[in-house]
């Protein structure tokens, strides 16, 4: 039924001379979400607005909208029907048609709105809100019309050929990814950090990624399922540079050489400083962490000063305020939960501690770091030279 799409979005729109870097940025992950389904699209550009044309006879309506709501930057998907324009009669009859469809219940108010992009169709708009408004007041009684406040506002566009539509679907809102640099995600295997992932490139921002990997402690499968995150969230994201980084031989020195009840936010310091190195190689311009206030020791806000001191970009911790259910609600609507919850183990569940310090102070802490002089050093170089880079598309 429907054989066009018109895309909404909001904030774009008021970026002024910028506005029409964010259309075609826009564009550009339309065209990306649309490659994974099924049927042949237009991606169109006019006049302020983004039209998308099916041009296959074949399509998938629920795919292709499932993949629509993940282009960052779309605030609403109109679905429009397309009909020809043969005389006023048939339009009003096609209009009669499309409401009878779309809406099984009539109980509702409506308003009938009109653009005539092609200014020779024969009657003015005004005629034809009138008119059209008429004739589905003939054909359905119990339908009312409400000028000020209707339930439904039908919209009739009028170009070369003639659009009909009515229904909004709701997109993530936001801004295209490409608009506003990039920043590298540390990408655990748990709920957290996808959800963190998708709320930055959320705001326009092209994502990387870490994963620090410590096999044997860790497995395969662990390292498999962090990929297949990434893949979840490079739907929203576009494709995500991620590097693999074996941490083992870090963390066995600091388990040999700190206090245990300080061995996580000690190797948290060195994932942050090893992230934020491969971050500065690769032209980004911040960290993005999982991380929640109170969540767990190493996230007390005393760990959290503590784990930002060796930082020097900038560390996004979009889920910072949120309870755990407020992410995992995040988590399921992006599609990330079933995966996170997979039970392989990540490499801070082996090493931690009975009682981890809660208020670390930053001086014991550097003092204690000391024990690592000379030995670090090598195995930072070395962890550096382990960097899998894997190119992780949607699917
Ligand atoms: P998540 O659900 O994201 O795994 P978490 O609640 O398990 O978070 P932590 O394990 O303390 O919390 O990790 C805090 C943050 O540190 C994570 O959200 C993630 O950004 C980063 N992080 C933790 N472990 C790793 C890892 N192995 N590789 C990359 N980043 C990691
Ligand atoms: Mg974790």
């Amino acid at each position: 039924m429907f054989k066009a799409f018109l895309i909404k979005y909001a904030e774009i729109g008021v970026k002024g001379k910028n506005r029409h870097l964010f259309e075609e940025a826009l564009a550009q992950q339309i065209k990306y979400a649309l490659k994974r389904c099924e049927g042949e699209f237009e991606v169109r550009r006019t006049r302020g607005r983004i039209y998308i044309d099916v041009l296959s006879d074949y399509y998938d309506y629920d795919e292709t909208i499932e993949n629509l709501q993940t282009v960052c930057g779309i605030s609403a998907i109109c679905p429009m029907v397309q009909v020809e324009d043969e005389g006023f009669d048939k339009l009003c009859e096609d209009v009669v048609a499309y409401m009878d469809e779309t809406y099984e219940d009539k109980q509702f108010t409506f308003k009938v709105d009109t653009r005539r992009a092609r200014k020779n169709y024969p009657m003015e708009s005004m005629e034809i809100n009138a008119s059209v408004g008429e004739k589905i007041l003939d054909a359905f009684p119990e339908i009312r019309v409400d000028v000020h406040k209707p339930d439904v506002m039908l919209h009739i566009e009028i170009r070369e050929h003639i659009y009909i539509y009515s229904i909004e679907i709701a997109g993530p809102g936001g801004m295209p990814v490409g608009t506003n640099g990039k920043a590298m995600l540390l990408l655990s295997g748990g709920i957290d950090s996808p959800v963190a992932g998708y709320m930055i490139t959320k705001r326009g921002v092209k994502l990387d990624a870490v994963y620090f990997h410590a096999p044997p402690y860790t497995s395969e499968r662990a390292k498999q399922k962090v990929v297949d995150l990434a893949k979840l969230v490079a739907r929203y994201s576009g494709p995500i540079y991620l590097h693999v980084i074996n941490f083992t031989d870090i963390q066995l020195a600091i388990y040999e050489k700190c206090p245990h009840e300080e061995l996580t936010i000690i190797m948290r310091r060195y994932m942050m400083k090893i992230a934020e190195e491969i971050a500065v190689k690769n032209e980004c311009l911040g960290l993005i962490t999982g991380e929640s206030i109170g969540q767990v020791a190493s996230q007390t806000m005393h760990s959290l000063a503590v784990t930002n001191e060796v930082c020097t970009l900038p560390v996004f911790r979009p889920c910072i305020g949120m309870d755990k259910q407020e992410i995992v609600d995040i988590s399921h609507k992006i599609g990330t939960y079933e995966t996170s919850i997979l039970p392989f183990e990540d490499c801070c569940t082996i090493f931690v501690a009975k009682h981890p310090v809660t208020r670390p102070n930053l001086n014991i802490i550097k003092r204690h770091e000391e024990n690592l002089t000379g030995i670090i050093e090598p195995l930072m170089e070395k962890a550096l030279e382990t960097d899998e880079l894997i190119i992780v598309s949607a699917e």
